[in-house]
C-alpha cells in the first residue's frame, strides 16, 4: 500500500521548526529591551502589508518565522518588557510558556474528569496548594464544601460569581423563569468594568447594578452599602451580590472586605472578593492583611497571569459552597452522561465555568509553583513590591510630583503638581519614546499616572531609568510650557 497524501508538518519538522521556534523566542526575550515598548503601528499598517489573499499552496516555516519578524513585531506592544510599567502585568516566564506548549501538544479536553482524568485531578490539587501558599480560608479547598477551578479570566469568575448569587437570592427560580427586574447587585465606584459587563449579561441589567460611593482612598464605604441595601429592600428589589475589591485597577484600593463581609452575611447576600492582580501579594505573610474578613467571602479570585510568572490565561476562582455554583450551571445532556459522573466521586469542571471544552491550563500553574517553589515566587513578589515602594519615595520626595493615591503594593498613583494638561502631555511625551510605557487613570476628578511593577525581569535599573525619564520629560514640558497652561 502506498503511503497517503499528506500536507501535515512530519515528526522531524516538528522537532526541527520547534527547536527554531524556542529559539526564537529565547532570542526575543534576550533582546526585548531594543524594541519600543509601545507599538508605534499606525491604525491599518499590519494589515497593509499582510498578503489579501491566503496562500493556496502550503508554505515554509522558514518564511512565516521571517514574517513574524518583519510584519508582526512592529505591531506588538512589549508586555514581557521589562520596561513595561503600563495597566497591570501580564507576566510571564519559561515554565509557564513550557507548560502551555505541553498543554497545546497534548490537545486535550478537560470539560469532564472522564475526557482526561489528569486535566481535573491536576487543577484541583494545584488549587488546593494555592490556597495554602497564599493562606486562604480552608473552606475554599475541595476538601471542605467548596473548591476552585481556573478560570479564563476574572471577568468570567466574576460572572460566574453573580450567576450564583442570583441564584442563590431566588431559590434557583431564575435559572428556569429569567430574571424579574427586581434583582440589585452591588459594588464600588472604583470595582472593574468587568463586573457591570456581568451584570449586563447575567440579565441582572446595568441600572440595577448600584456603584456604591468609596472614602478618601478610594475604598468603597460599607455604611453607604448598608444604606443603599435597605433603600432598594424598602422598594421592594431582591438584592443578591455584592462585589469586593482588593487591589482595585485604577488605584489598587483595597475595600474592607471584613465589614463589607458582615453586611453581606447580615442580609444573606453573596459576596464576590476580586482580587485580580493583588491576590498574589499574599504568597508574602508580610502581605497578607489585604485578605483580612475573606473568611466571610462566598468566592475570590486572582490572577497568576497578571502578577504570578503565568502567562494568559489562567484565573483562580474559588468557591466556599460548590454546590451553589454547580447549581446554576449544571446541564446534563446525554451526550456527556458517562459512569465516573454518575458516581458523583469526581469533579467535572464543566459545570463550574461559562463553556463547555476547557484546556490543561493547571499544567502551566504547575510547572510555574514546581520551577520557582514558594520561596522562589515570593523573592520576586517582595522585590517588585519593593521597587515600587523605592518609586513612590522619590516621588514624594521630588518637588513637582506628587501621589495621587496610597501606593500599598507594586502599583504607585502619582502625577505632576502642573496640572492635568501637563500630565497628559507627559504620558504622551514618555509613551512616544518607545522607552517605557506607562498609562493613566483619574483620581477624583483629575487625571493620574500609573506606573506599575510587575514584569518578570523588571529590576531595579529599570524603575531607576524610568523615574529618571519622567523627571527628564518633565523639566522639558516645564521650561516650554506657558504658564497660564499649567492648570
Ligand atoms: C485586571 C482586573 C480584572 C480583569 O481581569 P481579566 O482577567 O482580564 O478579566 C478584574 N478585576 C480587577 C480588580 C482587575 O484588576
Amino acid at each position: 500500500m502506498p503511503e497517503e497524501q499528506s500536507f501535515h508538518m512530519t515528526s522531524e519538522e516538528f522537532r526541527r521548526y520547534g527547536r527554531a521556534m524556542v529559539d526564537w523566542i529565547a532570542d526575543y526575550y534576550e533582546r526585548i529591551e531594543s524594541f519600543p515598548v509601545l507599538s508605534q503601528a499606525q491604525p491599518g499598517q499590519i494589515r497593509a502589508s499582510l498578503p489579501a489573499q491566503p496562500p493556496r499552496q502550503g508554505e515554509d516555516f522558514e518564511t512565516m518565522l521571517q514574517d513574524v519578524a518583519e510584519l508582526i513585531l512592529p505591531g506588538v506592544t512589549h508586555w514581557q518588557s521589562p520596561n513595561f510599567f503600563a495597566f497591570f502585568p501580564a507576566n510571564a516566564s519559561g515554565p509557564a510558556i513550557l507548560g502551555e506548549l505541553l498543554s497545546a501538544g497534548l490537545g486535550v479536553q478537560g470539560m469532564l474528569w472522564a475526557t482526561s482524568p489528569a486535566c481535573t485531578e491536576l487543577e484541583t490539587h494545584v488549587l488546593d496548594w494555592l490556597v495554602d501558599m497564599l493562606d486562604l480560608p480552608a473552606k475554599f479547598k475541595s476538601d471542605s464544601a467548596g473548591g476552585g477551578v481556573i478560570q479564563d479570566t476574572a471577568s468570567s469568575a466574576s460572572l460566574c460569581a453573580l450567576l450564583a448569587g442570583r441564584e442563590r437570592a431566588t431559590s434557583y427560580a431564575s435559572n428556569e423563569r429569567g430574571c424579574d427586574g427586581r434583582l440589585v447587585a452591588y459594588a464600588s465606584t472604583q470595582t472593574h468594568s468587568s463586573v457591570e459587563k456581568a451584570a449586563k449579561i447575567a440579565g441582572i441589567g446595568r441600572q440595577n447594578l448600584r456603584a456604591i460611593e468609596v472614602d478618601e482612598h478610594f475604598a468603597m464605604k460599607p455604611g453607604a452599602l448598608a444604606r443603599q441595601i435597605q433603600t432598594d429592600r424598602a422598594a421592594g428589589m431582591t438584592p443578591c451580590f455584592v462585589c469586593a475589591t482588593v487591589g482595585t485597577t485604577s488605584s489598587n484600593a483595597i475595600d474592607p472586605v471584613a465589614e463589607i463581609g458582615h453586611i453581606c452575611r447580615q442580609e444573606g447576600l453573596w459576596l464576590h472578593v476580586d482580587a485580580a492582580m493583588s491576590g498574589t501579594a499574599a504568597l508574602c505573610p508580610e502581605f497578607r492583611h489585604i485578605h483580612a474578613g475573606l473568611e466571610l467571602a462566598d468566592s475570590y479570585c486572582f490572577n497568576p497571569h497578571k502578577w504570578m510568572f503565568t502567562n494568559f490565561d489562567c484565573d483562580c476562582f474559588y468557591v466556599a459552597d460548590r454546590a451553589a455554583l454547580i447549581q446554576t450551571l449544571s446541564i446534563l445532556p446525554e451526550y456527556l452522561r458517562n459512569k465516573a459522573t454518575e458516581s458523583g466521586a469526581v469533579i467535572d469542571y464543566r459545570d463550574w465555568h461559562i463553556q463547555l471544552g476547557r484546556r490543561f491550563r493547571a499544567l502551566k500553574l504547575w510547572f510555574v509553583i514546581r520551577h520557582y517553589g514558594v520561596e522562589g515566587l515570593r523573592h520576586h513578589v517582595r522585590r517588585h513590591v519593593e521597587l515600587a515602594q523605592n518609586f513612590a519615595r522619590w516621588v514624594q520626595q521630588a518637588d513637582g510630583f506628587e501621589l495621587a493615591a496610597p501606593a500599598p503594593l507594586n502599583l504607585v498613583c502619582f502625577r505632576h503638581v502642573g496640572g492635568d494638561e501637563i500630565n497628559r502631555q507627559l504620558l504622551e511625551r514618555l509613551n512616544a519614546s518607545g522607552n517605557l510605557y506607562l498609562t493613566h487613570t483619574s483620581l477624583g476628578g483629575r487625571y493620574t499616572l500609573r506606573l506599575c511593577v510587575g514584569q518578570t525581569h523588571t529590576q531595579a535599573r529599570h524603575v531607576e531609568e524610568a523615574w529618571k525619564q519622567i523627571q527628564e520629560a518633565a523639566a522639558e514640558l516645564e521650561s516650554g510650557m506657558p504658564k497660564h497652561l499649567d492648570n
